[in-house]
């Protein structure tokens, strides 16, 4: 690699634009080190993955069956297409990383099923919108409605409530649906809400969760948990046929392990969260700005003018605004420092003194 590589990115790089920016966490960096001592069996036959498999039980509290895949898109996409049928449907909110960020991967996997996207008020599936949905039509002609997807945290930094996710599983268990969850930032949540992964998973109805590592302090992976077993069968070769079989699996489940023992999955959450929410009170207090949606796990939407958006960017701020229902979306990770929300919310206060305001009539 030439030097000049080094110098890519500056040294003080002001970003709040993903948490999967954000490097590998020192306790899931140790557990691929620890892996790296030996030679050690490929895809998957490996201690490694064994012992990572047996940590998310033991976090369940319970012997659900768990496979290990590189990204969330395939996470999702595959653990939707091992419960649906060609000509069957899937029911998600219409800001869903499923709808919206996957490039068709579920239908794709799926041979053909179909997504219904649904409107609900933060980024939460309105359940009466989604039974009308269910129950619209029952004809031969409509594709038929067979997995309720719900993401937690959601896509607007939101989190369905345990009795929120159990009334889900409920509508849906009427309607004979299966759940599946996009946990992505799963860890989020859990740490927002202070319950037992447990109660809003597999208590609540959830069949399959996708289980965020990448954004939560990992390198890279998923896990795809499924509580309800049959529906893991030969999910193995969907994992292959798709090219999401690690030959060096070790790497990517032995860090699960140092995430979960340690407790780092969850502090990372907590710290990710509790940067949120300064940022969020922070905000709040600027004229100019408004939010978007609740501050509830790692995630703030905040509504500004174009010309605060443009003095953020040139001043070397990154942030995406195309995401969600638009605005600008801080993210935040185990590695966003308090410094570094102070100097965003000082940058946002000079930004929004100086461009006028009369578009924000708030
Ligand atoms: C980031 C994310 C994913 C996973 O995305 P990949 O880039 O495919 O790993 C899935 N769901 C949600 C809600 C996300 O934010």
């Amino acid at each position: 690699m030439s030097t000049d590589a080094h110098n890519l990115t500056p040294p003080n790089f002001n970003q709040f634009a993903s948490d999967n920016y954000a490097g590998i966490c020192p306790e899931a960096w140790q557990a691929m080190d620890n892996a790296n001592c030996d030679f050690a069996p490929s895809y998957g036959d490996d201690q490694w993955t064994e012992q990572a498999c047996a940590c998310i039980r033991d976090v369940f509290e319970t012997d659900c069956q768990v496979f290990f895949v590189f990204n969330g898109t395939a996470a999702n996409s595959l653990a939707l297409a091992a419960m649906c049928r060609s000509y069957h449907s899937v029911i998600c909110h219409e800001l869903a990383h499923v709808e919206t960020d996957e490039c068709g991967a579920p239908e794709f996997f799926s041979n053909g099923t179909k997504i219904l996207h649904i409107p609900g008020p933060n980024g939460k599936l309105d359940l009466d919108a989604v039974e009308q949905a269910i129950i619209r039509r029952s004809d031969i002609h409509y594709p038929k409605p067979r997995v309720l997807s719900l993401t937690q945290s959601t896509e607007l930094g939101t989190v369905y409530t345990p009795d929120e996710i159990a009334a889900a599983g409920k509508l849906a268990r009427r309607h004979g649906l299966r759940v599946q969850m996009d946990g992505a930032r799963f860890a989020n949540a859990v740490a927002a809400l202070g319950v037992s992964p447990a109660e809003i998973s597999w208590k609540s109805g959830v069949d399959v969760l996708c289980l965020g590592g990448a954004k939560n302090g990992m390198a890279l992976g998923e896990a795809v948990v499924f509580f309800n077993r049959e529906l893991a069968e030969e999910f193995d070769y969907r994992c292959k046929q798709a090219g999401q079989l690690a030959s060096k699996m070790r790497f990517i489940s032995a860090p699960w392990i140092g995430m979960l023992e340690s407790g780092a999955w969850l502090r990372n959450a907590a710290h990710a969260n509790r940067l949120a929410r300064l940022l969020a009170d922070g905000l709040e207090k600027i004229h100019g700005i408004r939010l978007m949606s609740p501050c509830q796990a790692n995630a703030v939407f905040a509504e500004m003018s174009v010309d605060t958006t443009a003095a953020l960017r040139a001043g070397g701020w990154h942030f995406y605004s195309f995401i969600g229902t638009g605005g600008a979306r801080f993210m935040c990770s185990w590695q966003t420092t308090e410094e570094d929300v102070q100097l965003l919310l000082a940058a946002v206060r000079r930004a929004a003194a100086t461009s006028p305001s009369k578009e924000v009539p708030w």
